[in-house]
């Protein structure tokens, strides 16, 4: 299949910018050039605000259920294209088929839950105090035009997380995707246009982020900003939006401890955690990064996963068979090559992997470090890529202390086989989310969040929701 080149949408219409300026669109796989993506000027952001806030007002006064229907009708758009849009989004990111397949299917899941959720947003009616002609009523009203920034990794999932939500509430938003994988989004924006949401509902822009970001986020058009990316830029953005007191949801970088009891079962710890190291070639906020053995089984945990490592296909996402995909751009080749380097000079072994694999395209080997020192940057700095970090604990309060020794608090994952142990990791672990023996199951009606460093707001559950709505009093005498 053809990859496309990408367009903006603004005002209910797919177009070039008003400058004619694009930025060239390259496929991980193979270094080549496959496209180009539209460069939004500010005359082109200008125009996506006019529409955004004209869009807001048609939008808020759509019944909830009527919103429901256009978004549940873009959901079932998703499933029917769901292969060709996979197919574009491997050209683009890098990841399997079949990853990027589950990643559209998930979208129109997440799509459906919250036109679902949309529908429940009640106030409620309080009791006065004294005179009871008098009426009190808390109102939720959505907060207006959003402004939204999402990253490279899940093209299609960073942004359905944040714009069903706020289309769920009744605001209009403008989204700022990736650059680098810009056809895929703009194929959920297209399901939309297609189930005939209004004009100006959507928007979809790109350019340099930080023009954007500087332009949107001071605009008084925008009432809400929300980002996902790394936790420096998240800090800029969270600055300037407090600056112009705009509501802001910041879902930010992890370091995902993995701590793996004396009494754990190895072989699930390996096979779930496995999974979720390699899966998007470990380019996933949540991704588990340190891994914590007890002492006694250290050993064979890592034996373990090195076999696991050994044995994954890794190829180009768009081949029958591979399981791991090439590095989404050149950035994070040379960063993985830096944390081995880094590593190796602390002390660490390489167990597996450590090394780019040829000279074309962004592929790394599946890497297995252990005895890492805590010195070491792959320990501090979140590596976003497909390495695995081990070191030993003697105590669980050992390992409970690093794994909040950070600042960062986004995911965790634990495995042991006893309730006592699972409910002190449950209680002392620092993380917005903590699956204990179970790889990460994220799902629309769970929060999605991380504490600490790692960003405030939920992008799941009815959280989610509330975050693009305001709250009012409002109280009414009877005379
Ligand atoms: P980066 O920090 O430059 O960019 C991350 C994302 O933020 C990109 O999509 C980029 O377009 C956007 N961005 C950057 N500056 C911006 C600005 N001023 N205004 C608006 N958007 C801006 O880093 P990168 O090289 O693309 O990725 C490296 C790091 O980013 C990773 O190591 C990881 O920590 C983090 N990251 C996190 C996620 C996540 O899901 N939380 C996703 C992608 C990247």
């Amino acid at each position: 299949m053809t990859y496309p080149n990408t367009q903006l949408f603004i005002a209910g219409e797919w177009r070039d910018s008003i400058d004619g300026k694009s930025i060239a669109v390259f496929n991980p796989a193979t270094g080549q050039e496959i496209g180009r993506v539209a460069h939004a000027g500010v005359a082109d952001l200008d125009l996506a605000l006019a529409s955004a806030q004209k869009g807001f007002e048609t939008w808020r006064d759509i019944p909830a259920i009527e919103r429901a229907r256009f978004m549940r009708k873009a959901a079932g758009l998703l499933r029917e294209r769901a292969v060709a849009i996979a197919a574009v989004l491997t050209q683009e990111q890098g990841k399997p088929l079949v990853e990027a397949k589950g990643e559209v299917m998930a979208a129109a899941d997440i799509i459906d839950w919250f036109a679902d959720e949309g529908q429940r947003i009640y106030g409620r009616i309080v009791p006065s105090r004294g005179n009871l002609a008098m009426r009190q009523m808390v109102l939720k009203d959505p907060v207006g035009p959003v402004a939204a920034f999402t990253p490279w990794n899940f093209p299609i999932n960073q942004v359905v997380r944040k714009m069903a939500a706020a289309l769920a509430a009744g605001c209009s938003m403008i989204v700022k995707a990736a650059e680098e994988t810009p056809a895929a989004p703009a194929e959920l924006i297209r399901a939309f246009a297609d189930a005939g949401i209004p004009a100006g509902v959507l928007g979809l822009v790109y350019g340099d982020p930080a023009e954007i970001s500087n332009y949107l986020i001071p605009h008084p058009v925008i009432r809400k900003i929300t980002f996902t990316g790394s936790t420096p830029v998240g800090k800029q953005l969270a600055a300037l939006a407090g600056k112009h007191m705009k509501r802001v949801t910041m879902e930010l970088g992890g370091h995902a401890p993995v701590i793996v009891a004396e009494d754990a079962d190895v072989a699930l710890a390996v096979k779930s955690a496995g999974a979720a190291k390699f899966r998007n070639a470990g380019q996933v906020c949540i991704s588990p990064t340190r891994f914590l053995v007890h002492e006694s089984i250290k050993n064979d945990f890592a034996a373990a996963l090195v076999k696991y490592s050994q044995g994954l296909k890794v190829g180009d996402g768009s081949a029958e068979g591979t399981q791991m995909g090439p590095l989404a751009n050149p950035r994070r080749v040379t960063a993985m090559a830096e944390f081995t380097q880094d590593a190796i000079k602390h002390g660490a072994t390489v167990a597996h992997g450590g090394e780019r694999i040829g000279d074309t395209g962004n592929f790394w080997q599946p890497t297995v470090l252990v005895d890492v020192p805590l010195q070491a940057k792959v320990f501090n700095d979140e590596p976003f890529g497909p390495m695995a970090a081990i070191r030993s604990f003697n105590t669980l309060q050992e390992a409970i202390d690093e794994a909040n020794r950070l600042p960062f608090g986004l995911a965790g994952y634990a495995f042991t086989g006893s309730l006592k142990n699972a409910d002190l990791l449950a209680r002392r672990v620092e993380v917005g989310m903590l699956w204990i023996n179970m790889p990460a199951m994220p799902s629309a009606e769970m929060p999605f969040g991380g504490i600490k460093d790692s960003g405030y707001g939920s992008e799941g559950g009815p959280e989610a929701v509330e975050a693009y709505l305001n709250t009012r009093a409002v109280a009414v005498m009877n005379v």
